[in-house]
Protein backbone atom coordinates (compact mmCIF):
# COMPACT_ATOMS: atom_id res chain seq x y z
CA UNK A 1 0.00 0.00 0.00
CA UNK A 2 1.34 3.70 -0.82
CA UNK A 3 2.88 5.02 2.68
CA UNK A 4 1.31 8.21 4.14
CA UNK A 5 3.86 10.60 5.80
CA UNK A 6 2.42 13.81 7.58
CA UNK A 7 4.35 16.72 8.05
CA UNK A 8 4.31 18.82 11.43
CA UNK A 9 5.72 21.46 13.39
CA UNK A 10 5.17 24.85 14.89
CA UNK A 11 4.88 27.79 12.14
CA UNK A 12 7.79 28.59 9.84
CA UNK A 13 9.90 25.52 10.71
CA UNK A 14 9.52 24.61 6.80
CA UNK A 15 6.86 22.02 6.21
CA UNK A 16 5.82 24.12 3.19
CA UNK A 17 8.70 24.48 1.73
CA UNK A 18 9.30 20.37 2.26
CA UNK A 19 5.98 19.61 1.06
CA UNK A 20 6.83 21.61 -2.11
CA UNK A 21 9.97 20.31 -2.56
CA UNK A 22 8.69 16.24 -2.14
CA UNK A 23 5.61 17.00 -4.50
CA UNK A 24 6.91 19.53 -6.82
CA UNK A 25 7.22 17.04 -9.96
CA UNK A 26 3.68 16.41 -8.95
CA UNK A 27 1.82 18.96 -9.18
CA UNK A 28 -0.03 18.24 -6.06
CA UNK A 29 -3.28 16.89 -7.79
CA UNK A 30 -5.26 16.05 -5.16
CA UNK A 31 -3.96 19.76 -2.69
CA UNK A 32 -6.54 21.53 -1.28
CA UNK A 33 -9.96 19.95 -1.71
CA UNK A 34 -11.61 23.19 0.00
CA UNK A 35 -13.84 22.01 2.87
CA UNK A 36 -12.85 18.67 3.45
CA UNK A 37 -8.87 19.25 4.67
CA UNK A 38 -9.15 22.43 6.26
CA UNK A 39 -5.85 23.31 6.83
CA UNK A 40 -4.39 20.25 5.72
CA UNK A 41 -2.92 19.72 2.22
CA UNK A 42 -2.25 16.91 0.35
CA UNK A 43 0.06 15.69 -2.54
CA UNK A 44 1.63 13.13 -4.11
CA UNK A 45 5.15 12.61 -4.11
CA UNK A 46 7.92 9.68 -5.45
CA UNK A 47 11.06 8.43 -4.59
CA UNK A 48 12.53 6.48 -7.71
CA UNK A 49 9.53 4.99 -8.93
CA UNK A 50 8.08 4.83 -5.35
CA UNK A 51 4.88 6.65 -4.64
CA UNK A 52 3.77 8.26 -1.62
CA UNK A 53 1.70 10.64 -0.34
CA UNK A 54 2.71 13.73 2.07
CA UNK A 55 0.28 15.76 4.24
CA UNK A 56 1.30 19.16 5.39
CA UNK A 57 -0.47 20.34 8.33
CA UNK A 58 0.01 23.90 8.11
CA UNK A 59 0.91 26.19 11.06
CA UNK A 60 0.10 25.26 14.64
CA UNK A 61 -0.72 28.13 16.99
CA UNK A 62 2.67 27.77 18.74
CA UNK A 63 1.90 28.83 21.81
CA UNK A 64 1.29 26.08 24.79
CA UNK A 65 -2.29 27.04 25.33
CA UNK A 66 -3.27 26.81 22.15
CA UNK A 67 -1.49 23.47 20.87
CA UNK A 68 -3.97 20.91 22.63
CA UNK A 69 -7.13 22.39 21.06
CA UNK A 70 -5.16 22.86 17.77
CA UNK A 71 -3.40 19.75 17.09
CA UNK A 72 -7.12 18.31 17.74
CA UNK A 73 -8.53 20.40 14.95
CA UNK A 74 -6.29 19.30 12.33
CA UNK A 75 -2.80 18.01 13.33
CA UNK A 76 -4.34 15.37 14.87
CA UNK A 77 -6.31 14.11 12.15
CA UNK A 78 -3.36 14.18 9.97
CA UNK A 79 -1.48 11.92 12.80
CA UNK A 80 -4.14 9.61 12.31
CA UNK A 81 -3.87 8.99 8.80
CA UNK A 82 -0.22 8.93 8.01
CA UNK A 83 1.87 5.97 8.51
CA UNK A 84 4.49 7.80 9.36
CA UNK A 85 5.11 11.46 10.94
CA UNK A 86 7.92 13.75 10.22
CA UNK A 87 7.83 15.95 13.15
CA UNK A 88 9.92 19.38 11.93
CA UNK A 89 11.81 22.02 14.18
CA UNK A 90 14.09 24.77 13.06
CA UNK A 91 17.77 24.26 13.46
CA UNK A 92 18.23 28.29 13.23
CA UNK A 93 16.27 29.01 16.47
CA UNK A 94 16.44 25.97 18.09
CA UNK A 95 14.51 23.50 20.72
CA UNK A 96 11.57 25.83 22.58
CA UNK A 97 8.62 24.68 24.50
CA UNK A 98 6.40 24.67 21.85
CA UNK A 99 8.75 21.91 20.56
CA UNK A 100 8.28 20.32 23.59
CA UNK A 101 4.96 20.48 23.99
CA UNK A 102 4.49 18.72 20.50
CA UNK A 103 6.71 15.95 20.96
CA UNK A 104 4.56 14.95 24.20
CA UNK A 105 1.71 14.71 22.11
CA UNK A 106 3.14 12.88 19.00
CA UNK A 107 4.32 10.14 22.13
CA UNK A 108 0.70 9.69 22.46
CA UNK A 109 0.05 9.45 19.28
CA UNK A 110 1.58 5.97 19.02
CA UNK A 111 2.87 6.67 15.54
CA UNK A 112 6.16 6.18 14.25
CA UNK A 113 7.58 9.71 14.24
CA UNK A 114 11.02 11.38 13.04
CA UNK A 115 12.46 14.46 14.07
CA UNK A 116 13.47 16.26 11.11
CA UNK A 117 15.89 19.27 11.95
CA UNK A 118 15.19 21.77 9.25
CA UNK A 119 17.32 25.07 7.73
CA UNK A 120 20.74 23.58 8.46
CA UNK A 121 22.44 25.33 5.46
CA UNK A 122 25.04 27.50 6.78
CA UNK A 123 25.32 25.94 9.62
CA UNK A 124 27.78 23.20 11.65
CA UNK A 125 24.67 19.79 11.30
CA UNK A 126 26.23 18.09 14.12
CA UNK A 127 25.99 21.31 16.24
CA UNK A 128 22.44 21.97 15.02
CA UNK A 129 20.81 18.54 15.89
CA UNK A 130 22.74 18.41 19.03
CA UNK A 131 19.99 21.03 20.84
CA UNK A 132 17.40 18.66 20.29
CA UNK A 133 18.86 15.73 21.89
CA UNK A 134 16.49 16.65 24.67
CA UNK A 135 13.23 15.77 22.68
CA UNK A 136 14.41 11.65 23.03
CA UNK A 137 13.52 11.02 19.67
CA UNK A 138 15.23 8.26 18.13
CA UNK A 139 15.40 8.67 14.28
CA UNK A 140 16.95 12.01 13.62
CA UNK A 141 17.91 13.80 10.20
CA UNK A 142 19.25 17.34 9.36
CA UNK A 143 17.95 18.74 6.24
CA UNK A 144 17.68 22.03 4.99
CA UNK A 145 14.37 22.03 2.93
CA UNK A 146 14.74 25.11 0.71
CA UNK A 147 17.67 23.26 -0.92
CA UNK A 148 17.11 20.05 -0.78
CA UNK A 149 19.93 19.46 1.27
CA UNK A 150 19.43 15.70 3.13
CA UNK A 151 16.19 15.59 2.04
CA UNK A 152 16.55 12.38 -0.11
CA UNK A 153 18.36 10.22 2.47
CA UNK A 154 16.20 11.27 5.04
CA UNK A 155 12.80 10.06 2.67
CA UNK A 156 14.53 6.63 1.93
CA UNK A 157 15.11 6.19 5.42
CA UNK A 158 11.66 7.62 6.48
CA UNK A 159 10.05 4.74 3.50
CA UNK A 160 12.34 1.90 4.38
CA UNK A 161 10.20 0.23 6.59
CA UNK A 162 7.24 -0.14 3.97
CA UNK A 163 6.90 -2.97 1.83
CA UNK A 164 7.96 -1.39 -1.96
CA UNK A 165 6.20 -4.23 -3.78
CA UNK A 166 2.63 -2.59 -3.78
CA UNK A 167 1.26 -5.54 -2.16
CA UNK A 168 -2.73 -5.77 -2.09
CA UNK A 169 -4.85 -6.02 0.63
CA UNK A 170 -7.09 -8.26 -1.22
CA UNK A 171 -8.18 -11.60 0.62
CA UNK A 172 -6.09 -14.32 -1.01
CA UNK A 173 -9.06 -16.10 -1.10
CA UNK A 174 -10.21 -14.19 -4.86
CA UNK A 175 -6.45 -14.33 -6.51
CA UNK A 176 -7.60 -13.70 -10.02
CA UNK A 177 -10.90 -11.71 -9.04
CA UNK A 178 -10.85 -7.55 -10.19
CA UNK A 179 -10.35 -5.26 -7.69
CA UNK A 180 -13.02 -2.65 -8.17
CA UNK A 181 -12.78 0.79 -5.85
CA UNK A 182 -15.64 3.24 -5.51
CA UNK A 183 -14.69 6.22 -5.18
CA UNK A 184 -15.74 9.97 -5.28
CA UNK A 185 -16.28 12.49 -3.03
CA UNK A 186 -18.69 12.45 -0.09
CA UNK A 187 -22.38 13.05 -1.05
CA UNK A 188 -22.63 11.42 -4.86
CA UNK A 189 -24.03 8.31 -3.54
CA UNK A 190 -21.33 5.62 -3.23
CA UNK A 191 -22.59 4.16 0.25
CA UNK A 192 -25.87 3.62 -2.31
CA UNK A 193 -24.17 2.50 -5.31
CA UNK A 194 -21.91 -0.44 -3.25
CA UNK A 195 -25.26 -1.63 -1.68
CA UNK A 196 -27.27 -1.86 -5.15
CA UNK A 197 -23.74 -3.45 -6.49
CA UNK A 198 -23.45 -6.50 -3.88
CA UNK A 199 -27.88 -6.22 -3.97
CA UNK A 200 -27.97 -7.32 -7.61
CA UNK A 201 -30.14 -10.53 -8.48
CA UNK A 202 -26.74 -12.53 -9.93
CA UNK A 203 -24.49 -11.37 -7.04
CA UNK A 204 -22.75 -13.45 -4.49
CA UNK A 205 -21.03 -11.68 -1.76
CA UNK A 206 -18.74 -13.30 0.19
CA UNK A 207 -18.87 -10.51 3.40
CA UNK A 208 -16.01 -10.29 5.92
CA UNK A 209 -16.64 -6.85 7.18
CA UNK A 210 -13.62 -4.90 8.16
CA UNK A 211 -12.47 -3.18 11.07
CA UNK A 212 -9.45 -1.20 10.00
CA UNK A 213 -9.58 2.64 9.14
CA UNK A 214 -9.03 1.90 5.43
CA UNK A 215 -11.70 0.84 3.22
CA UNK A 216 -13.12 -2.64 3.30
CA UNK A 217 -12.52 -5.43 0.58
CA UNK A 218 -15.64 -7.46 -0.35
CA UNK A 219 -15.34 -10.39 -2.53
CA UNK A 220 -18.45 -11.18 -4.54
CA UNK A 221 -18.89 -13.53 -7.84
CA UNK A 222 -20.92 -12.47 -10.55
CA UNK A 223 -21.97 -14.90 -13.26
CA UNK A 224 -18.38 -16.65 -13.93
CA UNK A 225 -16.67 -13.67 -12.84
CA UNK A 226 -14.83 -13.08 -9.19
CA UNK A 227 -14.65 -9.31 -8.27
CA UNK A 228 -13.58 -7.84 -4.85
CA UNK A 229 -15.07 -4.17 -4.38
CA UNK A 230 -13.19 -1.96 -2.53
CA UNK A 231 -15.69 0.41 -0.28
CA UNK A 232 -14.42 3.47 0.66
CA UNK A 233 -17.96 4.63 1.96
CA UNK A 234 -17.34 1.51 4.41
CA UNK A 235 -21.03 0.48 4.07
CA UNK A 236 -20.50 -3.06 5.81
CA UNK A 237 -18.70 -1.83 8.35
CA UNK A 238 -22.13 0.09 9.77
CA UNK A 239 -24.23 -2.11 11.31
CA UNK A 240 -27.64 -0.08 9.79
CA UNK A 241 -28.09 2.56 7.57
CA UNK A 242 -29.00 4.89 10.00
CA UNK A 243 -25.12 4.83 12.08
CA UNK A 244 -23.49 8.03 11.58
CA UNK A 245 -21.84 7.87 7.70
CA UNK A 246 -18.22 7.38 7.16
CA UNK A 247 -16.10 10.20 7.15
CA UNK A 248 -14.95 11.07 3.48
CA UNK A 249 -11.36 10.51 3.85
CA UNK A 250 -8.72 11.66 0.85
CA UNK A 251 -6.10 8.96 1.95
CA UNK A 252 -8.37 5.82 2.15
CA UNK A 253 -9.67 7.20 -1.38
CA UNK A 254 -5.99 7.37 -2.60
CA UNK A 255 -4.91 3.93 -1.08
CA UNK A 256 -8.55 2.55 -2.70
CA UNK A 257 -6.98 3.85 -6.31
CA UNK A 258 -3.91 2.51 -5.68
CA UNK A 259 -4.78 -0.52 -5.48
CA UNK A 260 -7.58 -1.10 -7.78
CA UNK A 261 -7.61 -2.67 -11.43
CA UNK A 262 -10.21 -0.67 -11.97
CA UNK A 263 -12.00 2.53 -10.44
CA UNK A 264 -15.49 3.60 -10.74
CA UNK A 265 -15.72 7.41 -9.96
CA UNK A 266 -18.85 8.32 -8.72
CA UNK A 267 -20.46 12.13 -9.79
CA UNK A 268 -23.44 13.65 -9.04
CA UNK A 269 -25.34 14.65 -12.11
CA UNK A 270 -27.00 17.79 -10.37
CA UNK A 271 -23.77 19.39 -9.25
CA UNK A 272 -21.84 18.39 -12.41
CA UNK A 273 -18.21 18.52 -11.91
CA UNK A 274 -16.51 19.91 -9.26
CA UNK A 275 -12.87 20.65 -8.78
CA UNK A 276 -12.86 17.82 -6.45
CA UNK A 277 -14.05 15.23 -9.09
CA UNK A 278 -11.18 16.66 -11.23
CA UNK A 279 -8.98 16.08 -8.57
CA UNK A 280 -9.67 13.06 -8.23
CA UNK A 281 -10.01 12.22 -11.95
CA UNK A 282 -6.34 13.84 -12.49
CA UNK A 283 -5.44 11.16 -9.69
CA UNK A 284 -6.75 7.81 -11.36
CA UNK A 285 -5.20 8.75 -14.27
CA UNK A 286 -1.84 9.50 -12.91
CA UNK A 287 -2.13 5.97 -11.26
CA UNK A 288 -2.78 4.77 -14.69
CA UNK A 289 -5.89 2.27 -13.12
CA UNK A 290 -8.71 1.40 -15.45
CA UNK A 291 -11.68 3.66 -15.36
CA UNK A 292 -15.64 3.94 -15.63
CA UNK A 293 -17.46 7.11 -14.63
CA UNK A 294 -20.60 7.06 -13.23
CA UNK A 295 -22.35 10.30 -13.23
CA UNK A 296 -25.04 9.26 -10.45
CA UNK A 297 -28.68 10.86 -9.39
CA UNK A 298 -29.66 10.79 -13.34
CA UNK A 299 -33.19 10.32 -11.57
CA UNK A 300 -33.51 13.60 -10.21
CA UNK A 301 -32.34 15.23 -14.48
CA UNK A 302 -35.21 16.78 -16.14
CA UNK A 303 -35.29 14.93 -19.25
CA UNK A 304 -35.15 17.91 -21.29
CA UNK A 305 -31.85 18.87 -19.82
CA UNK A 306 -30.20 15.40 -20.39
CA UNK A 307 -28.85 16.12 -23.78
CA UNK A 308 -26.81 19.56 -22.37
CA UNK A 309 -25.41 17.50 -19.47
CA UNK A 310 -24.61 14.65 -21.71
CA UNK A 311 -22.54 17.09 -24.00
CA UNK A 312 -21.28 19.60 -21.07
CA UNK A 313 -19.78 16.48 -19.58
CA UNK A 314 -18.21 14.70 -22.55
CA UNK A 315 -16.87 18.42 -22.74
CA UNK A 316 -15.25 18.63 -19.78
CA UNK A 317 -13.93 14.81 -19.59
CA UNK A 318 -12.66 15.02 -22.92
CA UNK A 319 -9.17 13.78 -21.39
CA UNK A 320 -10.35 10.90 -20.46
CA UNK A 321 -12.26 10.05 -23.05
CA UNK A 322 -11.10 6.44 -22.52
CA UNK A 323 -13.59 5.81 -19.74
CA UNK A 324 -16.80 5.24 -20.53
CA UNK A 325 -19.32 7.11 -19.25
CA UNK A 326 -22.74 5.44 -17.32
CA UNK A 327 -25.48 7.87 -16.44
CA UNK A 328 -27.14 5.84 -13.55
CA UNK A 329 -29.61 5.81 -10.65
CA UNK A 330 -28.09 3.76 -7.78
CA UNK A 331 -30.89 4.70 -6.11
CA UNK A 332 -33.29 2.95 -8.10
CA UNK A 333 -30.93 0.65 -9.89
CA UNK A 334 -30.99 1.85 -13.33
CA UNK A 335 -27.94 1.74 -15.18
CA UNK A 336 -26.57 0.01 -12.55
CA UNK A 337 -26.07 -3.70 -14.15
CA UNK A 338 -24.63 -1.82 -17.14
CA UNK A 339 -21.61 -0.94 -15.22
CA UNK A 340 -19.92 -4.32 -14.84
CA UNK A 341 -19.82 -4.36 -18.59
CA UNK A 342 -17.54 -1.59 -18.43
CA UNK A 343 -15.67 -2.83 -15.19
CA UNK A 344 -14.77 -5.94 -17.74
CA UNK A 345 -13.87 -4.54 -20.42
CA UNK A 346 -11.39 -2.03 -18.59
CA UNK A 347 -9.94 -5.29 -16.54
CA UNK A 348 -9.20 -6.80 -19.21
CA UNK A 349 -7.67 -4.07 -21.52
CA UNK A 350 -5.55 -3.02 -18.40
CA UNK A 351 -4.19 -6.67 -17.62
CA UNK A 352 -4.03 -8.17 -21.19
CA UNK A 353 -0.85 -9.80 -22.01
CA UNK A 354 0.55 -8.23 -25.58
CA UNK A 355 2.84 -10.21 -27.70
CA UNK A 356 6.25 -8.40 -29.31
CA UNK A 357 4.68 -9.73 -32.60
CA UNK A 358 2.09 -7.87 -32.18
CA UNK A 359 3.15 -4.65 -30.95
CA UNK A 360 5.61 -4.27 -33.47
CA UNK A 361 3.61 -5.11 -36.22
CA UNK A 362 1.07 -2.09 -35.49
CA UNK A 363 4.88 0.09 -34.65
CA UNK A 364 5.29 -0.98 -38.04
CA UNK A 365 1.50 -0.28 -39.82
CA UNK A 366 1.63 3.34 -38.00
CA UNK A 367 5.11 4.10 -39.06
CA UNK A 368 4.16 3.20 -42.49
CA UNK A 369 1.07 5.51 -42.70
CA UNK A 370 2.61 8.08 -41.37
CA UNK A 371 6.18 7.83 -40.38
CA UNK A 372 8.15 10.01 -37.84
CA UNK A 373 9.83 13.48 -38.24
CA UNK A 374 13.48 14.36 -39.76
CA UNK A 375 15.43 16.00 -36.93
CA UNK A 376 18.63 17.61 -37.81
CA UNK A 377 18.32 15.64 -41.41
CA UNK A 378 17.99 12.25 -40.04
CA UNK A 379 14.77 10.43 -39.80
CA UNK A 380 13.86 8.88 -36.48
CA UNK A 381 13.75 5.12 -36.53
CA UNK A 382 11.15 3.21 -34.37
CA UNK A 383 12.49 -0.25 -34.98
CA UNK A 384 10.26 -2.86 -32.62
CA UNK A 385 7.67 -2.88 -29.88
CA UNK A 386 7.32 -5.04 -26.79
CA UNK A 387 5.14 -4.67 -23.63
CA UNK A 388 6.89 -3.08 -20.45
CA UNK A 389 3.80 -3.96 -18.22
CA UNK A 390 0.16 -3.94 -17.24
CA UNK A 391 -2.12 -1.98 -15.40
CA UNK A 392 -1.57 -0.09 -17.05
CA UNK A 393 -0.70 -1.51 -20.05
CA UNK A 394 3.31 0.30 -21.38
CA UNK A 395 4.23 -0.18 -25.03
CA UNK A 396 8.66 0.06 -25.05
CA UNK A 397 8.95 1.08 -28.48
CA UNK A 398 12.60 0.68 -29.59
CA UNK A 399 14.77 2.74 -31.76
CA UNK A 400 16.90 5.20 -32.58
CA UNK A 401 17.03 9.49 -31.28
CA UNK A 402 13.79 8.47 -29.67
CA UNK A 403 14.33 11.16 -27.11
CA UNK A 404 13.38 13.74 -29.77
CA UNK A 405 9.54 12.21 -30.96
CA UNK A 406 7.70 14.69 -30.58
CA UNK A 407 4.79 14.32 -28.47
CA UNK A 408 2.41 14.78 -30.76
CA UNK A 409 4.24 11.91 -32.66
CA UNK A 410 3.94 9.94 -29.19
CA UNK A 411 -0.10 10.71 -28.85
CA UNK A 412 -0.54 9.86 -32.79
CA UNK A 413 1.10 5.85 -31.45
CA UNK A 414 -0.87 5.50 -28.96
CA UNK A 415 -3.79 6.08 -30.62
CA UNK A 416 -3.13 3.69 -33.07
CA UNK A 417 -2.20 0.93 -30.61
CA UNK A 418 -5.75 1.65 -29.01
CA UNK A 419 -7.44 0.98 -31.88
CA UNK A 420 -5.54 -2.00 -33.09
CA UNK A 421 -5.83 -3.93 -29.87
CA UNK A 422 -8.99 -2.68 -29.02
CA UNK A 423 -7.80 -1.34 -26.02
CA UNK A 424 -10.72 0.76 -24.10
CA UNK A 425 -11.09 2.08 -20.10
CA UNK A 426 -7.46 1.90 -19.22
CA UNK A 427 -4.62 4.59 -19.90
CA UNK A 428 -1.69 3.04 -22.16
CA UNK A 429 1.70 4.45 -21.52
CA UNK A 430 4.45 4.62 -24.23
CA UNK A 431 8.04 4.78 -23.21
CA UNK A 432 10.64 5.26 -26.00
CA UNK A 433 14.51 3.58 -25.45
CA UNK A 434 17.39 4.09 -28.13
CA UNK A 435 19.21 1.27 -28.55
CA UNK A 436 22.52 2.75 -29.83
P1 LIG B 1 5.83 26.33 7.60
O1 LIG B 1 5.07 27.42 8.26
O2 LIG B 1 6.30 25.31 8.58
O3 LIG B 1 5.09 25.71 6.46
O4 LIG B 1 7.18 26.99 7.04
P2 LIG B 1 7.56 27.50 5.57
O5 LIG B 1 7.82 26.35 4.67
O6 LIG B 1 6.54 28.49 5.14
O7 LIG B 1 8.97 28.18 5.84
C1 LIG B 1 9.12 29.28 6.73
C2 LIG B 1 10.33 30.08 6.32
O8 LIG B 1 11.52 29.31 6.46
C3 LIG B 1 10.29 30.54 4.86
O9 LIG B 1 10.78 31.85 4.80
C4 LIG B 1 11.24 29.57 4.18
O10 LIG B 1 11.84 30.14 3.05
C5 LIG B 1 12.26 29.30 5.26
N1 LIG B 1 12.91 28.01 5.08
C6 LIG B 1 12.34 26.80 4.85
N2 LIG B 1 13.26 25.83 4.73
C7 LIG B 1 14.47 26.43 4.88
C8 LIG B 1 15.82 25.94 4.86
O11 LIG B 1 16.09 24.75 4.64
N3 LIG B 1 16.79 26.84 5.05
C9 LIG B 1 16.53 28.18 5.27
N4 LIG B 1 17.56 28.98 5.45
N5 LIG B 1 15.28 28.67 5.29
C10 LIG B 1 14.24 27.80 5.10
P1 LIG C 1 -21.84 8.77 -0.30
O1 LIG C 1 -21.52 9.80 0.74
O2 LIG C 1 -21.10 9.02 -1.56
O3 LIG C 1 -21.70 7.36 0.19
O4 LIG C 1 -23.39 9.00 -0.69
P2 LIG C 1 -24.70 8.23 -0.22
O5 LIG C 1 -24.81 6.91 -0.90
O6 LIG C 1 -24.76 8.22 1.27
O7 LIG C 1 -25.82 9.16 -0.85
C1 LIG C 1 -25.95 10.52 -0.48
C2 LIG C 1 -27.41 10.95 -0.69
O8 LIG C 1 -27.73 10.89 -2.07
C3 LIG C 1 -28.40 10.05 0.02
O9 LIG C 1 -29.44 10.85 0.52
C4 LIG C 1 -28.90 9.13 -1.08
O10 LIG C 1 -30.20 8.67 -0.85
C5 LIG C 1 -28.87 10.06 -2.28
N1 LIG C 1 -28.70 9.31 -3.53
C6 LIG C 1 -27.78 8.34 -3.80
N2 LIG C 1 -27.94 7.88 -5.06
C7 LIG C 1 -28.98 8.57 -5.60
C8 LIG C 1 -29.64 8.52 -6.88
O11 LIG C 1 -29.30 7.76 -7.79
N3 LIG C 1 -30.65 9.39 -7.06
C9 LIG C 1 -31.07 10.25 -6.10
N4 LIG C 1 -32.08 11.05 -6.39
N5 LIG C 1 -30.50 10.31 -4.88
C10 LIG C 1 -29.47 9.47 -4.63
Amino acid sequence: MIPVIALVGRPNVGKSTLFNQLTRSRDALVANFPGLTRDRKYGEARLGDRPFVVIDTGGISGDEHGIDSEMAEQSLVAIEEADAVLFMVDAREGLNAADQALARHLRQSNKSFHLVVNKIDGLDADVAVSDFYALGVESMHAIAASHGRGVRAMITEVLQPFPAEASSEADDAFPNSTRVAIVGRPNVGKSTLVNRLLGEDRVVVYDQPGTTRDSIYIDFQRGERDYTLIDTAGVRRRKNVKQVVEKFSIVKTLKAVDDAHVVVLVMDAHEGIVDQDMHLLGHCIEAGRGLVLAVNKWDGVEPDQRDWIKNELGRRLAFADYADIHFISALHGTGVGHLYKSIDAAFESATRKLSTNALTRILEGAVFDHSPPMINGRRIKLRYAHAGGQNPPLIVIHGNQTGKVPNSYARYLEKVYRRELKLVGTPVRIEFRTAE
